[in-house]
């Protein structure tokens, strides 16, 4: 009898466009597919609350999926390379093969067992499943890596498209004597405290909810991205984001269901349309890039000039601003969507970031924590490039003085202040010309809206003009002492 392959499944909890399964099934292995939960092993970045709530759910998904297959998933904890070699004395498996990791810890460690597994006459294979192209590929003339998008994806686009997505598999050959497996509940990822009811009613992880948003993607997002991604007020964008960190879809999959709508349709306003969704898929393969070039930006600024920013210890203000208490309207419906949902629209992560660190003059890593441990799609890649760019000190960088002014963002983006009454519901019946910035309604407006500012609704916590100018007095100190 032939040996069997340990399949272990990292950030790629799907059976469809799994290369490191369809490996197994090219070469008629059976496999015993494996889950090992190790939290010490994720480059001093744990998964969060939000993190753990998904990752419970996904497994689920998974073994589910797998059990459908007449197959099945063995959950472990501890030690990766421990655990490992149980199973491999276990079930005498010859072969191990997995879909790539790209933090630098978790790489890392990928690179120990193989070398360690190698050397004891394991046959070790491992691919890419998670981006379209691997990290550190894509240089300039000099050899040197990007630090600009624009750079970078001009160069991605004029290299090799990406690679087809891999079929499902119709049936897995599993290996039968299906060794020890904890169950689900004994990694305790679901939290106690029923903290978790917002997420689970806005969120299905797992194959089911991916066609949901492939769906949601084709027939509404693609033909009218350009406009509607920047609105938190409507159903524009794609939702991906956990899906996709999780990898319960590929970004593959992706690109080629938008490339071909891209390429069939007749609509010149949806090319357009699918050409802008795929340049943002652009950026998670950029976010990457550059946490696998500069390892240390997931807690020092990109570029050292910020080293030294004078930033300010204010443990009321971060609660404030944790809490959606602010006072600034589009800041607090972000951070209570957050709270509730576990994901945040993009424009608002913007608009809370610079609010964050411009108006509150707040480290921006004290956000990145907190964005970790409260997003369903915490990324290490995304998060830390998105907060790099909000602080002004990473790729792509506004200039510092660009400062995101809550009210009039909100007035743009949030212009009928829909959003701002879904998160913030004691502000639902002011007047929309105040929804931004309700301090300016006068007190009979006020009362007839039914708040009263201060105690129903907090007042301002800083004045937005004061603190851009205290902000570029800071930078000013800071750039000083270079
Ligand atoms: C301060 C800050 C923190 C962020 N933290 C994360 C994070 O932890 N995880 C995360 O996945 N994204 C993060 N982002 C990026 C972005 O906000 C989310 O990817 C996006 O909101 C997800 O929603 P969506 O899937 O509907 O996006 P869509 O607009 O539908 O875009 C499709 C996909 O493209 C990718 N994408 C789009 N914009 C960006 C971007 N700016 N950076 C990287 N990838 C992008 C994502 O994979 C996304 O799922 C952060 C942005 C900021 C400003």
């Amino acid at each position: 009898m032939t040996k069997p392959a340990i399949l272990w499944f990292r950030q790629d909890l799907r059976l469809a466009d799994n290369p490191a399964l369809t490996d197994a099934i090219e070469n008629e292995k059976a496999v015993v597919p494996v889950y090992i939960y190790a939290p010490e092993e994720d480059d001093g970045w744990p998964p969060g609350s939000a993190t753990k709530w998904w990752l419970h759910h996904s497994l689920q998904a998974l073994s589910d999926e797998l059990e459908e297959h007449n197959s099945y998933l063995v959950i472990r904890s501890g030690d990766s390379l421990a655990q490992l070699q149980t199973i491999i004395k276990r079930t005498g498996a010859d072969t191990l093969l997995f879909n790539k990791r790209y933090e630098p810890e978790a790489h890392e460690i990928e690179e120990k067992i193989t070398a360690k597994l190698s050397k004891s006459g394991i046959i070790v294979r491992s691919f890419n499943g998670s981006l379209m192209r691997e990290p550190g590929l894509i240089r300039n003339k000099e050899g040197k890596s990007f630090k600009v998008f624009t750079a970078y994806w001009r160069n991605c686009l004029a290299a090799n498209q990406p690679r087809q997505p891999l079929p499902a598999p119709k049936s897995i050959k599993t290996f039968k004597d299906r060794p020890e497996s904890i169950a689900l509940e004994q990694l305790a990822l679901e939290p106690k405290i029923k903290w978790a009811k917002g997420i689970s009613e806005a969120w299905q992880p797992g194959s089911k909810g991916v066609h949901k948003s492939l769906k949601h993607l084709t027939e509404s997002v693609i033909h009218d991205y350009g406009d509607s991604r920047n609105r938190p007020d409507q159903n524009g964008v794609s939702r991906f984001s956990p899906h996709l960190h999780f990898g319960e879809v590929s970004p593959n999959m992706i690109w080629h269901v938008v490339s071909e709508a891209l390429r069939t349709t007749s609509s010149a306003k949806t090319k357009t349309n699918a050409s802008i969704y795929l340049k943002e898929i652009g950026w998670r393969e950029f976010a990457y890039d550059l946490l696998v070039n500069f390892p240390y930006s997931t807690n020092e600024p990109l570029y050292e000039d910020y080293a030294n920013f004078p930033f300010l210890k204010d443990a009321h203000a971060l609660k404030a601003w944790q809490k959606g208490l602010t006072g600034y309207p589009m800041v607090d419906a972000g951070m209570r969507e957050l709270w509730h949902t576990g994901w945040m629209h993009n424009r608002v992560r913007m608009i809370v970031g610079s609010f964050l660190v411009k108006d509150l003059l707040l480290p921006w890593q004290v956000g990145a924590k907190w964005f970790w441990d409260t997003l369903v799609d915490a990324d290490l890649a995304s998060n830390t490039m998105g907060w790099q760019w909000v602080a002004g000190c990473g790729a792509d960088a506004a200039p510092y003085f660009r400062i995101f002014n809550p009210i009039s963002q909100g007035a743009k983006f949030d212009p009928d202040g829909k959003y701002v009454r879904k998160w913030v519901p004691e502000l639902a019946k002011v007047p929309t010309k105040y929804i931004h910035s309700p301090w300016l309604a006068s007190k009979d407006e006020l009362r007839q809206a039914g708040v009263e500012l201060g105690k129903d609704y907090p007042l301002p916590i800083v004045d937005h003009a004061f603190a851009r100018t205290r902000a570029l007095a800071a930078l000013k100190e800071a750039k000083s002492k270079i």
